[in-house]
């Protein structure tokens, strides 16, 4: 073999691009003939680093360092969102371009993957040096993005407002209003019903599915909930109002826990007051280690990589794990959790309902006729169904996890497009 490694990350043990190699080596047995184009997978398509200087408010310039990876293109345009992080970098994007992939064919979507990201820290900027950020941004990578190229949406820390001013810089650049450029932007610039909700509403389908094939009873069901943002507070809200207890949650202001339950109808609202859960008053707060003992028998990460390390995967005591987040349990966790028979819903199939629904969006900006959210949730609870069976089906009839089963089903979809599309030249 004359593969010549990267040599432009060097991922460190449990780091995420390297969490998803192993991922990768380990459903290659179940690949068959396809298995001769595996290296395809371990390298990113294209990869983007641009610098974005801005005007501080104060009159200062600050750079900034940005990415946009497409991982691979082989099954349509790139699709993934777009994170502002302070510890976001080119290798963390190219992973997450990477799970991209494999999610968009876990559930049949026709795209490739891609990912995006500036490393910085958000709150610290004005909302005006937010925008400018955004824009540049927008504009350096406008050479690689497009609505039949790719198109980005939200992820950590980005928003439907940030969406739209990502529409709006590519539309003023390209001299058309091209709302097909971004997905999960407000409702009245072609954004979706439903499309805030719906990664959080993937992650409740794909759960109640899992729990009823545990035979746990969801009502009375107590969750445990790291990341209460986009993803982490719509699960919640779900599995609340289906008769679960929330009984633990964490962010980036603390761990609160309450084995009653909390009132999410209060907490909800607190949140935009305080910006986190840390000071709600219905419940104790912790110490944030303690989040990984508390007892419960759902446990949702929702928040960022690597969380669910083997020690925390030792101490947990949920009978089932639902990944909200992107790649939140290291491989060595995986497999203590699965000797314990906990049973792990992948990120890759759990959290998909997000990117479905911005599929949704694309197509109804291309056909300018948009759909009501009951359609959008039927639709999206169909896709999600259909394709969690399919994986199901594929880890029964090889005896294998949740994730490579996932992984079997979407490597294949996106190999045999590789093979039949033929190398070019
Ligand atoms: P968000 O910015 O809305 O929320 C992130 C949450 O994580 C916040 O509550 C924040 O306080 C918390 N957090 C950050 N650092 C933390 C830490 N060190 N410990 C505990 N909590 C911490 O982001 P989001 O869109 O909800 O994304 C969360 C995860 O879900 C990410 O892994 C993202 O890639 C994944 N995801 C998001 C979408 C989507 O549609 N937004 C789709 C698929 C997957």
């Amino acid at each position: 073999m004359n593969n010549q490694p990267l040599s432009f990350v060097h991922p460190g043990p449990d780091s995420p691009w390297t969490t998803y190699l192993m991922q990768v080596d380990r459903v290659v047995p179940y690949l068959g003939h396809l298995a001769r184009w595996v290296e395809t997978l371990k390298r990113p398509k294209r990869a983007l680093i641009v610098d974005i200087p801005i005007e501080l408010d104060d009159g200062e310039v600050a750079h900034f360092e940005g990415y946009r990876v497409q991982h691979n293109l082989s099954r349509g345009p790139g699709k993934g969102g777009v994170r502002y992080h302070p510890d976001v970098t080119l290798e963390e994007v190219m992973a997450l371009a990477a799970w991209m992939s494999v999610k968009n064919a876990a559930v049949n979507l026709p795209f490739g993957g891609a990912k995006g990201g500036i490393r910085v820290d958000p709150k610290a900027l004005s909302n005006k040096e937010l925008e400018r950020m955004t824009r540049r941004y927008t504009s350096e990578i406008g050479i690689i993005i497009g609505p039949q190229q790719d198109i980005p949406a939200p992820d950590v820390n980005t928003n439907p407002q940030i969406m739209a001013w990502m529409m709006d810089t590519y539309s003023m650049n390209t001299g058309t209003t091209a709302t097909g450029v971004v997905t999960g932007k407000p409702i009245h610039l072609g954004g979706s019903l439903g499309r805030v909700k719906a990664t959080g509403r993937g992650v409740f389908v794909t759960g109640r599915e899992a729990a009823r094939r545990l035979n746990l009873d969801l009502n009375g069901a107590r969750v445990a909930v790291q990341g209460f943002g986009n993803v982490g507070s719509a699960a919640a809200e779900l599995f609340a109002q289906a008769g679960a207890k929330i009984v633990a949650i964490q962010d980036h202001t603390g761990t609160i826990v309450n084995a009653k339950g909390m009132d999410m109808a209060v907490l909800m609202p607190s949140l935009k007051q305080y910006g986190g859960v840390g000071a709600f008053k219905g419940a104790e707060k912790v110490d944030d280690e303690a989040f990984w003992d508390v007892a419960c028998d759902i446990m949702i990460p929702a928040a960022l990589e690597g969380q669910i390390t083997a020690d925390r995967a030792r101490r947990l005591k949920a009978r089932l794990v639902l990944e909200g987040a992107n790649g939140p349990t290291v491989p060595s966790a995986d497999d203590i959790l699965a000797d314990r028979g906990v049973l792990v819903v992948p990120d890759v199939i759990c959290n998909a309902g997000g990117v479905t629904v911005s599929y949704f969006e694309w197509v109804q900006d291309f056909s300018s006729f948009f759909w009501t959210e009951d359609e959008i949730n039927l639709r999206l609870d169909k896709i999600m169904i259909g394709a969690l069976k399919k994986i199901w089906d594929t880890a029964d009839r090889h005896r294998i996890t949740l994730r490579t089963a996932t992984f079997a089903v979407a490597c294949e979809r996106i190999l045999t497009a590789r093979e039949e599309r033929g190398l070019y030249p």
